[in-house]
């Protein structure tokens, strides 16, 4: 169906996808993107092209196009949960945003398009005096990413309100799962186990006062700035809680900071000072400068602790392959002492 072309990552893509995604999503494909532009953490490479579609048809075009022309499609909501390879990514971006950010309420059950952004969600549902996602309020995500993580603040997941997801295949086929279906475990789903595009989910919430979840959601905003490092371009915690580690030693925060590493410094990318379980890009980092510091971070908070660290955050290579970010950073450190 394609021929040769070739996009601004210098790679061979198939020519005429370009084209056939400009039809199919006008005015809404980009070429050529820098990552390092676009992303939360504002690192990585060229992306080939980003797609932005606006409703589940076209989700299921863009993925039957991909499939059949062969090419790497990776799905991003605001990738506030992402890190790029310094290469960037050679294939197709599809951002789930904005776009898709419908919101309809009736009575207690909540059904948001994936793309809704959610401090937006959380409040709008706040205002209509439903509590039970205010933990959520300052998450700079989409829905969708949140539901595909179980991503929550205080101890919690959304997965707990959640009572259907919308999702379509790499086929372009359309499902809707139910609960169980979902497995929610702490920061885990079961759609991080398969291929999908989660387009909307439904929520069922709590009856409050509207004035009460108002006051806890500006609360827990005073408290996440309190904390954490919101200046600088990061990707939130990067470190997981493990409950055992937790109950002996701490939060990763802690046990980094116990070991010496706030501040530490790699290129531009830093521990934060302000909280050791993130790590600030301070203008220029590379995703290298990042997977050094977590590298560090691991062993040596082993090292003293007997725990290893692992990632909430997710590496993207070259090819669109998602690993937890560790994953990457031991490969890395065992290349490089090899
Ligand atoms: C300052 C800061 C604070 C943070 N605080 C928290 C916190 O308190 N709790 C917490 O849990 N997280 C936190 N995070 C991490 C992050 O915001 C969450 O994981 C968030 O839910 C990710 O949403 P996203 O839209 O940015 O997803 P992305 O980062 O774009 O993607 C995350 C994963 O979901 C997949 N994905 C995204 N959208 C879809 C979709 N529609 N369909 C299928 N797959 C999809 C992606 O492929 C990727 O695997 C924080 C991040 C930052 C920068």
């Amino acid at each position: 169906m394609y021929a040769d072309g070739v996009t601004g990552s210098g790679r061979a893509m198939p020519v005429g996808l370009s084209a056939a995604l400009d039809r199919l999503c006008p005015g809404r494909v980009r070429r050529s993107v820098s990552l390092a532009g676009i992303s939360r953490w504002k690192v990585g490479g060229p992306a080939d092209l980003l797609v932005e579609p606006q409703s589940a048809e076209e989700i299921s075009g863009v993925l039957r196009l991909c499939r059949s022309a062969g090419v790497p499609l990776l799905v991003v909501g605001d990738t506030s949960n992402l890190l790029f390879a310094d290469e960037g990514f050679r294939g197709v971006m599809m951002q789930i945003g904005r776009r898709m950010a419908a919101v309809s309420i009736t009575g207690t059950t909540v059904t948001a398009q994936a793309g809704v952004w959610m401090p937006y969600l959380a409040a709008t549902v706040g205002r209509a005096g439903l509590s039970g996602i205010e933990h959520t309020a300052g998450i700079p995500g989409t829905l969708g990413g949140l539901v595909m993580m179980n991503g929550g603040s205080q101890r919690r997941g959304i997965g707990e309100h959640v009572s259907r997801v919308w999702t379509i295949d790499e086929r372009g086929e359309a499902a809707i799962l139910g609960q169980a279906d979902c497995r929610f475990a702490y920061r885990r789903s079961a759609m991080q186990d398969r291929f999908v595009v989660i387009t909307a989910a439904e929520l069922v919430l709590e009856r409050g006062d509207a004035r009460s979840i108002r006051r806890t959601i500006i609360d827990i905003m005073a408290s996440r700035r309190r904390k954490f490092p919101l200046k600088l371009p990061n990707c939130g915690s990067v470190f997981l809680s493990d409950p055992a580690m937790y109950a002996t030693v701490g939060p990763p925060g802690h046990a980094i900071e116990q070991a010496g590493l706030k501040g530490l410094r790699a290129g531009q990318a830093q521990i934060s000072p302000v909280h050791a379980n993130f790590i600030v890009n301070l203008g220029g980092a590379t995703a290298r400068d990042i997977l050094t510091l977590i590298g560090i971070a691991r062993s040596t908070v082993f090292d003293r602790t007997g725990f290893w660290l692992n990632c909430e955050v997710r590496h993207v290579g070259p090819d669109g392959t998602l690993r937890p970010a560790h994953e990457v950073a031991a490969t890395d450190r065992a290349e490089q002492t090899s």
